[in-house]
């Protein structure tokens, strides 16, 4: 069994993994992908792969997903309490409009440097009742390590991190969702689909309580179960569940994944990728809870090598994993 330091680094590699492999075909259709590669190395053995504008994407880049998911872990790292402002600094400061943001968060983004004092308004600049995209489910992984064990303090933070860009009432149920699996993966060494499902139908119930309405998530969590119960394939749920950008098609998607094959890192990440749709993101949160289960020696080599960034490399994000768990878990390891 991972330990807990492996769990982290298997966690942040493993969302960035998804978002790499996941980008080589954004919003392609299953069907071109199963008839385009048979693999995921197949997909990784390309060297760039077209853009709708500008210059090819070099695979091996990550995109949006893990760019900001590492604000949201060197967020963690600053002293407490943790701002939201503060991560949306974090977000402008590092932003590359080649990395295939939103256009939400890129308008915000944009904006935030001259606007900083009016930062609650942006994000219901372009949305009048907020994002539902999926943008904050995607980043929030590092929270889930942070308070695995406090799962209140995680849907907490999982909020607020969502705050800036994302803050239609969806979105925040996607981010508890996404945090709190990964918070479950962290802190499980069995696997059993309960230990996952049970607290998140109960993190639910606050949002009940603000009378926002549940039933998008609660109809997914319905769903899942079933699926699983018959062991249906990732691809025919992605037709119940949905591939799309919406917060409520991605996050229960991603989880799928990973319920359907809690065992093996390299499943979830092929089954994520090959159903088609928001496959960076998908495969991004999938990776992100696999890996926080199984821990970094879960990830195939050749995976991890993949990645070819100048920014942040695969040894610099374990680094970075490293130093969450000095911050957050140390006493335990
Ligand atoms: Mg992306």
């Amino acid at each position: 069994m991972a330990t807990l330091r492996d769990k982290f680094g298997g966690c942040l590699l493993g969302a960035t993994i998804g978002d790499v492999v996941g980008a080589a075909v954004e919003a392609e259709s299953a069907a071109y992908i199963a008839k385009t590669f048979r693999s995921v190395d197949d997909i990784l053995a390309l060297e760039t792969v077209e853009e709708f504008t500008g210059p090819p994407w070099r695979v091996g880049r990550y995109t949006d997903d893990t760019q900001m998911m590492l604000c949201v872990a060197e967020w963690l790292l600053e002293p407490e309490p943790h701002a939201p402002q503060r991560l949306l600094e974090r977000f402008a400061e590092t932003y590359e409009p080649s990395r295939r943001y939103g256009p939400g968060t890129e308008a915000i983004l944009r904006l935030f440097p001259e606007q900083k004092k009016n930062w609650r308004e942006l994000s219901t600049m372009q949305f009048p009742h907020g994002s539902l995209g999926n943008g904050s489910a995607m980043r929030v992984a590092p929270i889930g390590l942070a308070y695995r064990n406090d799962l209140k303090k995680a849907a907490a933070t999982a909020i607020e991190s969502s705050r800036p860009t994302h803050s239609h009432p969806l979105a925040y149920q996607a981010a508890v969702l996404q945090c709190l699996a990964v918070a479950i993966a962290a802190a499980s060494t069995e696997f059993s689909c309960d230990a996952f499902l049970k607290p998140l139908r109960a993190s639910l119930v606050y949002f009940d309580d603000l009378m926002q309405d549940t039933s998008r998530f609660t109809g997914a969590l319905r769903a899942l179960e079933e699926g699983l119960a018959r062991g249906a394939s990732c691809a025919e749920m992605s037709t119940i569940l949905g591939t799309g950008v919406t917060a409520y098609e991605a996050v229960p998607m991603a989880l799928y994944c990973f319920l359907r094959h809690p065992h093996s890192f390299a499943d979830v990440i092929h089954h994520a990728v090959f159903i088609g749709g928001d496959t960076d993101t998908i495969a991004c949160m999938a990776g992100a809870i696999s890996g926080a289960f199984l821990g970094v020696a879960s990830i195939p080599i050749a995976w991890r090598n993949a990645i070819r960034e100048d920014a942040y490399s695969a040894d610099a994000i374990e680094r970075l994993a490293d130093a969450l768990f000095d911050r957050y878990a140390s006493p335990e390891a």
